[in-house]
């Protein structure tokens, strides 16, 4: 391909094109992507990039792999799509019962939906109409952490870091929700129960008005890429339990082995009432997501007035979609995902142990599959990107973070490709 090919695409982008979280036109042009396969990207100039992103944690078994394309030529052949008001298909049972087999005990219903913004906007929907059917409508607020990510839409917004969501833009629309400090103790830190000590204030002030507590548990992604320890997540499911709150889990970035654990849930046995699945549960091929609940959840708002849940999205258990995302999960449990992220993880740590010694660097910190490198300024991000992808390997950085999670089958060599060309672009 030539390289007036490339340069093209890019002017006709930046005509017509608006990219996420950026200006149009962005001042940073994108980079055209001919294809993908395996862990690479091959852009259309010929250069050919290892995806460190997982596209945004989501290909977590590479790109064009043979099993997946195959489950979605087969599905397409029964049928792309049908409605699901009214009308129900294989795929969509088999992937609900697979669901609720692997996910943390004690949930007993599958709502899916298109994109993880949406399955958190029906979780929180799920959350406030629990409470009106029990006759409750004043517990209508949601508690939080600072630092938390959930999606851009509205409802998601109001219990995403109030500024990294920018909420004093939309300060008048948003839900006002109350707000926790983020845990301070790491993943690996000594537990002290002080730790709650403010958390426990804020409920002691607002359970009345609280309907549920949503958090990322154990690894905050989009808002802060921060790993706490597995009791602060213990604590809090003892704390809802206590003052008869739900606990929403949103998995949608930790969901399918990333943290080193199937569930990041799974790190502290905790079965949140509502728990959110997306992103990697297609393993990168569509987008997709799902709301799970435990049994009275469901059972409340389906026994008391209105009766039903208002909620259904057009391509609401796209079978492409069901098909591809039981693909993923059978793939992912044939395979030693195990090992290969506790692998992944060792070679994150020796890989980007040299940052430490930087000085624009304030820390770096790795668990499972996923590796950052926080430094003490913001992140020229055209510049470290120009640099690693200088290096053969993508990477997209914000704010402080310079971050990977890298797809579970990257080798060693990879691995070490993509620490080298970070720590390469932080000198
Ligand atoms: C990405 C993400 C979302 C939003 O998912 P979309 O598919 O982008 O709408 C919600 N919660 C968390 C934790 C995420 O990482």
């Amino acid at each position: 391909m030539s390289s007036i090919g490339h340069n093209s695409l890019i002017e006709r982008d930046s005509a017509v094109l608006w990219h996420p979280y950026a200006a149009a036109p962005a001042p940073l042009p994108p980079y055209p992507v001919k294809s993908a396969c395996g862990t690479r990207l091959t852009l259309h100039d010929g250069r050919r990039l290892i995806d460190g992103m997982s596209s945004w944690w989501a290909v977590i078994h590479g790109y064009n792999h043979p099993f997946l394309n195959a489950a979605i030529k087969e599905q397409l052949e029964d049928m792309a799509h049908v409605m699901f008001g009214g009308l129900t298909h294989e795929p969509a049972i088999l992937l609900a019962e697979k669901l609720l087999a692997i996910a943390p005990p004690g949930l007993g219903r599958v709502f899916f939906s298109d994109s993880g913004s949406v399955a958190v906007e029906v979780a929180i929907k799920m959350a406030l109409q629990y409470w009106i059917s029990l006759g409750k409508p004043l517990k209508k607020r949601l508690l939080t952490i600072r630092h938390g990510y959930h999606g851009d839409t509205f409802a998601t917004m109001s219990v995403c870091d109030p500024v990294n969501g920018m909420h004093h833009l939309f300060s008048d629309l948003l839900m006002p929700q109350v707000f926790a400090r983020a845990p301070q103790i790491p993943f690996a830190g000594v537990w002290d129960e002080s730790e709650m000590d403010e958390l426990k204030e804020l409920l002691a002030i607002h359970h009345q008005e609280l309907a549920a507590i949503i958090l990322e548990p154990i690894v905050q992604g989009a808002g802060g890429m921060r790993f706490y320890h597995p009791q602060y997540l213990s604590r809090v499911r003892a704390l809802c339990d206590e003052y008869d709150l739900l606990l929403i889990a949103d998995e949608v970035a930790t969901g399918f082995g990333r943290t080193g654990e199937l569930f990041a849930c799974n790190h502290a046995q905790v079965t949140p009432d509502i728990l959110c699945l997306g992103k990697a549960l297609t393993g990168g091929y569509l987008s997709f997501a799902a709301t799970l609940c435990k049994s009275f959840v469901c059972e409340v708002i389906s026994q008391n007035e209105p009766g039903i849940l208002m909620h259904g999205p057009t391509f609401m258990a796209n079978p492409l979609a069901c098909a591809v995302s039981l693909a993923s999960i059978k793939l992912l449990e044939d395979s030693f995902w195990q090992e290969s992220v506790g692998a992944i993880a060792g070679w994150l740590e020796s890989g980007l142990a040299p940052c430490r010694e930087l000085p624009a660097v304030r820390e770096v910190r790795v668990l499972g599959a996923i590796g950052v490198v926080e430094t003490r300024e913001p992140v020229d991000v055209a510049r470290v990107q120009a640099r690693v992808v200088a290096r053969g390997v993508w990477l997209r950085p914000f704010a402080h973070l310079c971050y990977t999670m890298p797809p579970f089958v990257c080798t060693a060599e990879e691995v070490g490709q993509i620490c080298a060309a970070l720590y390469a672009a932080l000198v």
